[in-house]
């Protein structure tokens, strides 16, 4: 076996690994380097020629290390991989080198009956982890809607929030991620365990600054959702009932709101589109009547449509997040999108961005909790139109005072609030001195 430009001696080691497996096919080499980029347009045209030189998947965490330690001794790359669902080529090797998948790292190792932590290696699924904590009568508070398909480790290393975010803010926020077990990349390989407090640093940074093997989560009760569907005429009187209701004295895990030309595109399991704007939303079942009497003061139409059906693929979860822009990329690939933090008042900066951009932009609102504060995060659906146009709307909405998560770029930092988080780059100063682990995209080491 020969990986493409990867020293022989490297290769050989490697397989002398014991619980390890190795690709090193051009078809596995491309799959695995690949992620759910191709939703921007842009990153398309920067990451389409990025490729791994070898695949391996470590069976357990030993493995992991010695994996780790053969990078480090060649001078490789080291790319970590979850699912492979992230947006924004988060685990595309941009140099090369090795790609190494998490998956078999699945165990539950812990969960305490006292306060509900769990205890999870990083590769386990988040549906698998989600069906353990409902056994138990607890669940995990944040999912993205790819909860079905993607890894823990990945959500932590690479996500930023979902459904739950209504109640529960985002992943960064203190409180959900309280330890995490991590390999590093130094000299002599060490295997650490973080409290809370050093675990910031990992949180959100790509895979940076150290390989996550095993992470200490917080979870909530469990709660039978119930999906309701409320349509709405106006679009002012629906962005004001989303915010009553993320506002009011009630349980709720989702509250989205899709514009009425949306709502007309997407897969009907909310119900047939009524030529209305649509708001899904998961609610508590003491929550139901609330919501229902909030539509009814709006002249809105409420349906229940009854307890969410986890096993089945089509839920309102499915309709939510960045499944919005799935669906409507599944009809036109031209449609890409754009994801901020709305102003406040929300209504005025919507409607003239409106004005200017028309039908090339298309509302999606989700209700989420930021900093304490119910507030109003968009991930509008946008016609691609070039780059220039694309730069133009985001100048646009930032003039209009949206704080912008722009999701056409590849480092941490311009996929965030657009600063280096100098504990992020200490960390990796600490735990990968060498710069090894998915190099080009922290900013801050660059
Ligand atoms: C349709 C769609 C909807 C989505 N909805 C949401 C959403 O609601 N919310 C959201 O936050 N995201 C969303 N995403 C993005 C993505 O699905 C999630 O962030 C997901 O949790 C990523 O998990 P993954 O296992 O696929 O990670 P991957 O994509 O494999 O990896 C993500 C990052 O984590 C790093 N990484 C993976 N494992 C480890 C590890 N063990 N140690 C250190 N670093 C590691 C990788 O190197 C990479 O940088 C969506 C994507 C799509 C395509």
């Amino acid at each position: 076996m020969k990986g493409n430009t990867l020293p022989f001696e490297l290769i050989r080691d490697l397989q002398n690994i014991p619980g390890i497996e190795i690709f090193d096919m051009p078809s596995d080499r491309k799959n695995f380097s690949r992620d759910f980029f191709e939703y921007s347009p842009v990153l398309q045209t920067k990451l389409k020629g990025c490729c791994a030189d070898l695949i391996v998947r470590p069976l357990n965490v030993e493995s992991v290390g010695l994996v780790a330690g053969k990078c480090l001794e060649y001078g490789i790359p080291l790319t970590l991989r979850g699912a492979g669902t992230g947006n924004y080529g988060q685990a595309v090797p941009l140099c090369g080198g090795i790609v190494m998948l998490m998956g078999a790292l699945r165990k539950i190792r812990n969960f305490n009956t006292i306060n509900g932590e769990v205890t999870v290696e990083a590769g386990c699924l988040l549906g698998d982890l989600n069906k353990y904590l409902i056994s138990k009568g607890r669940q995990l508070r944040l999912l993205p809607s790819t909860w079905r398909s993607a890894s823990i480790g990945g959500f932590i290393a690479g996500g930023s929030g979902g459904i739950g975010s209504v109640r529960w803010g985002f992943l960064r926020d203190p409180g959900h991620l309280l330890g995490l077990e991590v390999i590093t990349v130094e000299k002599k390989i060490r295997r650490l365990q973080l409290d809370a407090a050093a675990a910031e640093a990992l949180n959100h940074a790509y895979g940076t600054n150290g390989i996550i093997t095993a992470l200490t989560l917080a979870t909530t009760n469990a709660v039978d959702w119930q999906e309701v569907s409320i349509d709405c005429e106006d679009w002012s009187a629906a962005v004001q009932l989303l915010l009553s209701c993320s506002r009011a004295a009630i349980e709720l895990h989702l509250c989205s709101l899709l514009e009425q030309e949306i709502v007309e595109h997407l897969p009907s399991w909310s119900g047939p589109p009524l030529g209305k704007h649509r708001i899904l939303a998961l609610v508590a079942p003491d929550s139901v009547s609330t919501v229902q009497r909030l539509a009814n003061a709006v002249g809105a139409t409420f349906h229940l449509l009854g307890p969410e059906k986890l096993g089945s693929g089509n839920g309102l979860r499915e309709l939510s997040w960045n499944h919005t822009t799935l669906h409507m990329r599944a009809l036109d690939t031209d449609w890409t999108y754009l994801q901020m933090l709305l102003p406040q008042p929300e209504l005025e900066a919507m409607n003239e961005l409106k004005s200017r951009w028309g039908d090339d932009l298309l509302w999606h609102l989700e209700a989420v909790r930021q900093q304490g504060v119910q507030r109003l995060a968009a991930l509008p659906i946008v016609r691609w139109r070039g780059v220039d146009l694309l730069n133009q709307l985001m100048r646009h909405c930032k003039n209009v005072g949206a704080i912008m998560f722009n999701p056409h770029a590849i480092t941490v930092e311009d996929g965030g609030l657009g600063v280096i988080d100098v504990d992020q780059v200490e960390t990796k100063r600490q735990f990968d001195p060498k710069g090894i682990l998915n190099p080009g995209k922290l900013k801050g080491w660059s």
